[in-house]
């Protein structure tokens, strides 16, 4: 099975060691994308466990449970990770900036976000992220092209989740 994230690797060779705390996510970046593939699989005590301890106290796990259980999670892209030795040599948050294309109650939505990441007991976490998009989008036709950037037909792509 190839892994959620969109690395086009096998999950068992991307973000599955890292959601079974068989190893730490080196980067900001990996923790992005484990959290995205957890969501794909509906796991939401993972998601719970790598939001920062500030974080957590806003959230519950049934709520993650909920939101992860009426979604489906389409595509995953990157589009910017700040350099994070540089960050921690500046005493800055890391920030990784992604689109997110999921399918929630038979509406497919885009939402852009950059999100701010900090190690908290050694490990990567996130803070929290500024959404500068939320669209609503059609859903095209099984030919036409997909919305998400990869140019390929919607059958062939993100149809293949939703
Ligand atoms: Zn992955
Ligand atoms: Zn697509």
């Amino acid at each position: 099975m190839l892994c959620p994230c969109g690395c086009e690797q096998a999950y068992n060779d991307c973000c599955q060691a890292i959601i079974m705390a068989e190893k730490l996510a080196e980067t900001p970046e990996q923790l992005m994308r484990s959290r995205y593939s957890a969501y794909a699989n509906k796991n939401a005590e993972y998601i719970y466990h790598t939001y920062a301890f500030a974080s957590q106290k806003e959230q519950s796990i049934d709520d993650i449970a909920q939101w992860a259980q009426q979604t489906q999670w389409l595509k995953l892209v990157i589009h910017f990770a700040s350099d994070h030795q540089q960050d921690l040599a500046n005493n800055m948050q890391s920030q990784v900036e992604f689109s997110a294309f999921y399918q929630h109650q038979g509406q497919i939505w885009h939402m852009r976000e950059r999100s701010n990441f900090v190690i908290e007991d050694n490990a990567w976490r996130y803070l929290d992220g500024e959404v500068s998009d939320s669209l609503a989008l059609a859903r095209p036709k099984r030919n036409e092209q997909c919305f998400c950037g990869s140019e390929k037909k919607f059958k062939q792509c993100c149809a293949k989740n939703c």
